[in-house]
């Protein structure tokens, strides 16, 4: 049995807010927001971290799917943050890879 998070979300056991979804994709709220808009977007397969990604294609497609989110936040002309944490020391907690989409208010660098 699959125990990970994100793929219970994907597969319906766990509720998200779900603002975005494809084939491949599903872009939800995240529970703990730390801007105004936190997005975060992960492909429906399950891969642990950016360490484990092989597919070029679908990773080109994540990014471009987190930009579609940022349009449709309204957060293109202002800007936002994509931002995949990354093992340990990057803060990654959920080992199924997401990209936070982050935006709505101003961005400090760097990031602590
Ligand atoms: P990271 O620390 O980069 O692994 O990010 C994991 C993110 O998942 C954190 O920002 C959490 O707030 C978020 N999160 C954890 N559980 C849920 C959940 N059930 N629904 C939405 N977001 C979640
Ligand atoms: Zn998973």
């Amino acid at each position: 049995m699959n125990e990970c998070l994100f793929c219970k979300i994907v597969g319906g056991e766990i509720p998200a807010t779900i603002v975005a979804e494809d084939d491949q994709f599903i872009a939800f709220r995240d529970i703990e927001p730390q801007a105004p808009t936190h997005v975060l977007v992960i492909p429906r397969t399950h891969i642990a971290s950016l360490n484990e990604a092989t597919d070029a294609e679908l990773m080109g497609r994540l990014l471009l799917f987190a930009r579609g989110v940022a349009v449709k936040e309204g957060l293109t002309e202002r800007g936002y943050r994509v931002v995949l944490n990354t093992n340990a020391e990057a803060g990654q907690t959920v080992f199924h890879i997401h990209a936070h989409v982050l935006g709505g208010r101003p961005m400090r660098w760097p990031p602590g």
